[in-house]
């Protein structure tokens, strides 16, 4: 239904202002009337390009459901072409490949398909066998278009190269055809493109516009580069969190691609950039790829040297983070080849030099680009295929760089979080163990810390290093990969005479971290009695059934889908209560955060009380225990009891648009919908200060880019705090609450309180005090006579000096130059506070931000960056503004480049903090919680904010 809707509208809004557009003889060199292939002729009975669309590709960028309309139409009419939906995105628009192959290739697909995975997997293939299939196998190609989907030259040179493929006559085209599958992916983000191709049309007026500022080439919030929430699907590809990546994942790895094109666009003002990338390169790219990088970008630039078209490699892009498309293509197996064209539409673009240049002549760059890779692809499909295997023989080698290293993740209560990772885990093909008992071995922890003859429990998962996908799995799982000294020199470089870096995107990803899954980098071989983890086959146990009545249900807090659980009971209108404290109830234990259900809560219920717990368990896969006491063994909370906290439902609101983040306010939404699974509502920025806020009891307000809120939003939710709600700031957000002006946060930033800094690290004294308190010597407390000697906080810094005021000032410029671009630092979280249920002792927090968050005394702060732990032969000194005391070591980077100087900013900053505002409460995340739905570590404190708010901190009113 939607996707019928979705069509007739694109088709109206593309035709309709067409005809009314005016000739555009004003602006000599519109028109750009170059063939896109010379001299071929194509077969006449696959329809042309133009009888379907009704233009020329190239002369406007064609809608989703024009493209989808040439690719039936093409495969229906070509005996070289068919099409396989491999997916569907959010707004249900399907995502295709085109097989493009001779008939010949495509009566053995099955066969072919059969032969590369073979030959993928070394394990037990001989030489023999290995020349055979080689001498078989046609050469396959992935060539995929405009993931971003604002950057469309990509998709519209797709339909160009399909067309020209499935229809090209002569010993070319059938050469190429014959030697290679050609898998064509013209159009990665459908949704993205169509949003932003309708922003164009609301935006084109009746005379031709080749300014590139304008709206009818820019767009505006949230523009098209991201999915339908807000995902960069560029990103995506070690994540797996969206149905067009994972639909791909699939897809792509079945042909165990050789080469992987990757086309975008870039600033308008731009030339064409290819690869290879520039340094830092990823160590775990495999080596050769430099070679054939080479030998590649030599045939593009020939092929665009014919046309007198400029071009450059390097310079800004770098791959060293690998959720790229082109870089995910080359973990697996193939050369990857990013494109980026200089990115307009329509009339295309007046340069400096005051020439035009057209969108078809753009569209033309990405067709040549596509057909020359191919054509390299052609003449070396045997000498890439020696090159990887020899590769994929090394990484299974007992003697190979991955051998003797296995990454261990501890069991963990958590389980709906460690079936996530697994699934992540076979999406990308990994093969996974289990620990079938328990076993010794050394290795390194996620903080850093080597060991030695460390036990590694039974059931714990065992991912060894060495299998097919070696690369891979290295780069997803290492705990680190270190740039080289050179790198790091030239960056430092960068840094001091620019004031800025040049990291491109994170530093740091490694999957257990993000995931807040403790985990272990062993140099050991697979255990023997490990065996091939297989995913429980049954759903989760329904709970044993008790005698008589119960009293309640329990599901157990430490699980993250908890949460979910909760928040969906009490939409569906039942009352909700969840455990300050662990608890033993009947004889077993449950986490703190616990979720209880009890019949005397649930009084006006309509409905099966029991069933409805049940089923809502049941969806998550997770287990309602039936309870048959509510009285606590021993001290234990009692389920009547002030630890059994009653929840009210959350009423949602997420603002939207303005300068906020689309990233972040997508990856939010997306956690709504699809992790909690319960309602909310959007507000736009622009009209928040007409809204009626009493509507909601909790509002989030994500990361921010630019702008700012009004000073009549901020009034006004200062009364709405006051009358009993949650305020969520996250990010550039929550920054913008922390200025005194505000008046809603005493949380403040570094630079603003450096003059009261003694009262920030007393505070974190005082926490670390609490932390450490042991039993109390009897004789001291109960001595009868005065004590003369006390033990205070600040007396852990009282030899420490601090600089004046404008050498700290001067510091702080200096090390902010130095701040993270995505690393993993270590937090400590405060195991009493509701907001860290599920995240005991520590939790791993992505740091990509400048800065920093203060909180003393006033302020509670559950999650703090940096864990202590003991140095005996160190003595007390500063680590920036706060002090390690005597004896003591404060660890803080996981993993990712943090230099000196940001440990320094960064150490004991507050990252989640909470405040009482009348009878309500506000909630700071000094950076995203959900950042692009991969950080489930600190997922699970925004969840505790969003559900559990309304009821743990704020005070709300009995409806009399
Ligand atoms: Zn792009």
């Amino acid at each position: 239904m939607m996707k019928k809707l979705i069509l007739l509208l694109g088709f109206a809004l593309i035709t309709a202002p067409a005809g009314a557009q005016p000739a555009p003889t004003d602006l000599p060199g519109l028109s750009y009337d170059v063939e896109f292939f010379e001299g071929i002729s194509y077969d006449p009975a696959v329809p042309t390009p133009e009888s379907l669309l009704g233009y020329r590709i190239g002369d406007q960028a064609a809608f989703p459901a024009e493209i989808e309309r040439c690719l039936e139409a093409w495969a229906a009419a070509s005996p070289r072409a068919a099409l396989v939906e491999y997916a569907r995105s959010h707004e249900d628009r399907a995502l295709y490949y085109m097989i493009l192959t001779s008939p010949e290739n495509h009566s053995r697909l099955g066969g072919i398909k059969d032969g590369l995975k073979r030959l993928a997997d070394p394990r037990g293939l001989s030489d023999a066998e290995a020349d055979q299939l080689m001498a078989e196998l046609p050469g396959t190609a992935w060539l995929a278009y405009s993931i971003h989907g604002d950057e469309t030259s990509g998709s519209d040179a797709a339909m160009a190269v399909i067309y020209h493929l499935a229809a090209g006559q002569g010993e070319e085209v059938e050469g190429l055809l014959d030697d290679l599958v050609v898998l064509i992916d013209p159009m990665m983000n459908p949704d993205g493109r169509h949003r932003f191709l309708q922003q164009i049309v609301e935006h084109r007026g009746a005379h031709p516009n080749v300014d590139d500022q304008s709206l009818m080439h820019a767009g505006y919030w949230p523009w098209g580069r991201t999915n339908h929430y807000g995902f960069d699907l560029n990103r995506d590809w070690i994540l797996g969190v969206n149905p067009e990546t994972r639909g791909r994942i699939r897809a792509a790895a079945g042909w165990h691609p050789q080469l992987f094109v990757d086309a975008h666009e870039m600033g308008a003002q731009n030339s064409y950039l290819f690869s290879p990338a520039r340094d830092p390169k990823n160590p775990n790219v495999p080596g050769n790829r430099k070679k054939w990088n080479g030998i590649f970008a030599r045939d593009q630039s020939k092929a665009f040297d014919r046309y007198h078209w400029v071009y450059y490699a390097g310079e800004w892009n770098e791959g060293w983070y690998p959720g790229y498309s082109d870089s995910w293509g080359e973990y697996r197996g193939a050369v990857g080849i990013l494109y980026e064209q200089a990115g307009f539409v329509e009339d295309g673009v007046r340069r400096l030099d005051g020439s035009i240049h057209t969108y078809r002549e753009a569209v033309h760059h990405q067709a040549v680009s596509s057909i020359a890779n191919l054509k390299t692809l052609q003449a070396n499909v045997e000498g890439l295929r020696r090159d990887v295997l020899a590769e994929r023989r090394e990484a299974v080698s007992a003697q190979g760089p991955y051998s003797r290293r296995v990454f261990a993740i501890l069991p963990t209560p958590n389980r709906s979080r460690q079936q996530r990772f697994l699934d992540l885990m076979e999406l990308q093909g990994i093969e996974v163990y289990e620990a079938g008992e328990e076993f010794t071995a050394s290795g390194i922890d996620q903080l850093g810390r080597s060991f030695r003859n460390r036990r590694v429990a039974a059931g714990s998962l065992l991912i060894p290093n060495r299998q097919p996908e070696a690369h891979l799995v290295a780069t997803m799982l290492e705990f680190e990969t270190r740039m080289t000294p050179e790198y790091l020199k030239r960056e430092r470089e960068e840094i001091l005479k620019k004031g800025r870096g040049t990291i491109y995107d994170l530093t740091a990803w490694n999957l257990t971290m993000l995931y807040g899954l403790n985990a272990l980098m062993l140099d050991a071989e697979l255990p023997g009695n490990a065996k091939r983890y297989s995913s429980p086959t049954s759903n989760a146990p329904a709970g044993e059934p008790v005698g008589g009545s119960p009293v309640g249900w329990v599901i157990d807090g430490a699980d993250d889908a908890s949460v979910a659980a909760a928040a969906r009971m009490m939409e569906r209108g039942v009352g909700v209560r969840v455990a300050r404290r662990a608890f033993e109830l009947g004889g077993k234990s449950f986490a703190r955060g616990s979720v209880v259900v009890v019949p005397n809560d649930n009084r006006t219920f309509e409905g099966d009380l029991e069933a409805t717990v049940r089923s809502s368990a049941g969806e998550l896969s997770l287990v309602a225990e039936a309870l048959s006491t509510g009285l606590g063994d021993g001290d234990l909370p009692d389920i009547g009891g002030s630890h059994f906290v009653r929840l009210e439902p959350p009423r949602i609101a997420l603002l939207s648009r303005g300068g906020l983040s689309v990233y972040d306010s997508g990856s939010i939404r997306f956690t709504l919908d699809h992790r909690l699974g319960i309602r909310h509502s959007d507000l736009a920025q622009e009209s928040f200060d007409f809204s009626d806020l009493r509507r909601y009891n909790v509002i989030v307000l994500p990361d921010r880019r630019f702008g700012e809120l009004t000073e009549t939003s901020i009034k006004e939710l200062k009364i709405w705090m006051q009358a009993g709600g949650t305020l969520i700031a996250i990010g550039g957000s929550a920054a913008e609450l922390t200025g005194k002006e505000s008046e809603l946060s005493k949380v403040r930033q570094l630079p603003d309180v450096l003059e009261e800094l003694d009262a920030y690290e007393q505070q974190v004294l005082r926490e670390w005090m609490a932390a450490r308190v042991e039993a109390p010597d009897p004789e001291t407390v109960w001595s009868h006579t005065a004590a003369t000697e006390l033990d205070y906080p600040w007396s852990h810094a009282a030899e420490l000096e601090r600089p004046d005021k404008e050498e700290l000032e001067r510091r702080d410029r200096w090390q902010r130059m130095f701040m993270p671009r995505g690393a993993i630092l270590a937090a400590r979280t405060d195991g009493e506070h509701w907001l860290t249920f599920g995240s005991e002792g520590s939790v791993p927090v992505l740091y990509s931000s400048s800065r920093v968050f203060m909180s003393a005394a006033d302020v509670e702060t559950p999650v703090r960056v940096g864990v202590f732990g003991d140095a005996p032969d160190a003595e007390a000194a500063r680590a920036g503004w706060s002090v390690v005391p005597t004896g003591q070591e404060l660890r803080l980077r996981m993993s990712g480049l943090l230099w000196p100087e940001a440990t320094q900013r960064l150490a004991n900053a507050a990252l989640v903090t909470r405040e009482r505002q009348g009878k309500g409460q506000i909630i700071l995340f000094a950076v995203p919680a959900t950042f692009r739905a991969s950080t489930p570590a600190t997922e699970r404190l925004l969840m505790n904010a969003l559900v559990y708010g309304p009821g743990f901190g704020t005070g709300q009113a009995i409806k009399p």
